[in-house]
């Protein structure tokens, strides 16, 4: 838990017992989400009440660990939040958008064979003012992106580590705080899903106008069973039906997420399954060369496999761009900076 979690509601109470008129707490919590300041940086307030909300209602926001990568365009972080769960943190600076790629568990309890998350099982669920946070600490850390890109965050994407839908709880209260006392319009937002069926419609329910990324790998039960262990709790057809709930009622274009993994699910077959699939669901197809992981011996499927999927995808009428890797030399991948930390994750258990 973080100060990040208490609302206005929650932060004038306590500010009140201390003996603070309610407008500080106002003050205070402007400051912690519209200025995602520092309570060293809330000069405004007496150097006691600075000190008394440090020690009481800590920020709990380290960071143990920085690398960038790209000319300085994506800055990885891996963030220790509450004193206790040990997470990775994303910002990328593109032309014209920076996002923030936020975790929303630490470890993940989906165990997908190729991410580096799902090798090291689930530890926790973060709170939802600890995911928060971390679009917080994205936008401090976008003051030092390249003047090429935009210096404040524009989008959010929950693609960290963790299976958002699986803290169904905590990210709808993150999301309702980013979009809420951040002010990141909805439609900048996107929750990424391995395919939790039964919470997709949820999502639609509570945050239309949010966006929705499937992470679907394989076309059909067999290969998708081997590759996401999930598929097998909530098969494509019942996936299918999810995200078809979910279009109905945003009206808007889902994201189906393809790691291109070298002889697995790269052949003329899976892209021939795939696209009447995408057209049904009128999803755009992003596909992401594989970042190969310690605990799994499979590489990226080669260039020209990549241009002939494409190809098949296109030739039937698909929306589909190739993903550009980010940040491949300082482990960007999912969950990669935090293996490299075993021993630290080890102790946030
Ligand atoms: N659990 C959510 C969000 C986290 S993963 C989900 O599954 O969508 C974010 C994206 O990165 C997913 O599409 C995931 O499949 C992909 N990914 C994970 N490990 C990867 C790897 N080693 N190489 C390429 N993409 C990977």
């Amino acid at each position: 838990m973080t100060v990040y979690d208490l609302d206005l509601e929650q932060l004038t109470e306590r500010l009140v017992s201390w003996g603070e008129p309610a407008y500080r707490a106002r003050q205070v919590y402007a400051q912690l989400w519209r200025r995602s300041a520092t309570y060293d940086e809330m000069t405004d307030l007496s150097a006691a009440l600075r000190g008394r909300l440090e020690a009481e209602l800590p920020l709990g926001v380290e960071v143990l660990d920085e690398r960038t990568a790209d000319r300085g365009a994506t800055r990885k972080v891996l963030l220790q939040l509450g004193g206790r769960h040990v997470i990775e943190t994303v910002l990328m600076g593109y032309r014209d958008r920076a996002t923030a790629c936020v975790s929303s568990q630490s470890g993940c309890a989906m165990n997908c064979s190729f991410c580096a998350t799902g090798q090291m099982g689930l530890m926790n669920n973060l709170s939802a003012g600890e995911i928060a946070a971390q679009v917080v600490w994205a936008r401090r850390a976008a003051h030092k992106l390249p003047p090429s890109t935009p210096q404040r965050i524009t989008n959010v994407v929950f693609m960290g580590m963790g299976e958002p839908l699986s803290n169904e709880r905590h990210t709808f209260g993150a999301l309702e705080k980013i979009t809420g006392a951040m002010g990141i319009g909805d439609r900048h937002v996107t929750v990424s899903t391995i395919g939790v069926a039964p919470a997709i419609p949820r999502l639609a329910e509570a945050f239309p106008q949010v966006g929705l990324a499937v992470s679907l790998h394989a076309a059909d039960d067999v290969t998708r069973n081997a590759l996401v262990p999930a598929n097998k709790l909530w098969p494509l057809a019942e996936l299918q039906d999810a995200i078809d709930a979910w279009r109905e009622r945003t009206h808007r274009r889902p994201s189906i997420e393809w790691a291109m993994i070298d002889r697995t699910n790269d052949s003329d077959d899976q892209a021939e399954r795939l696209a009447p699939i995408a057209l049904r669901l009128r999803a755009h197809v992003n596909l992401i060369p594989l970042n190969p992981t310690p605990g799994w011996p499979s590489q990226p499927s080669p260039p020209e496999r990549i241009r002939a999927f494409v190809a098949i995808l296109e030739d039937a009428g698909v929306a589909v761009t190739v993903r550009d890797t980010r940040g491949r030399e300082i482990e960007a991948a999912c969950g990669q900076l935090s293996l490299e930390h075993e021993g630290v994750a080890a102790r946030s258990r």
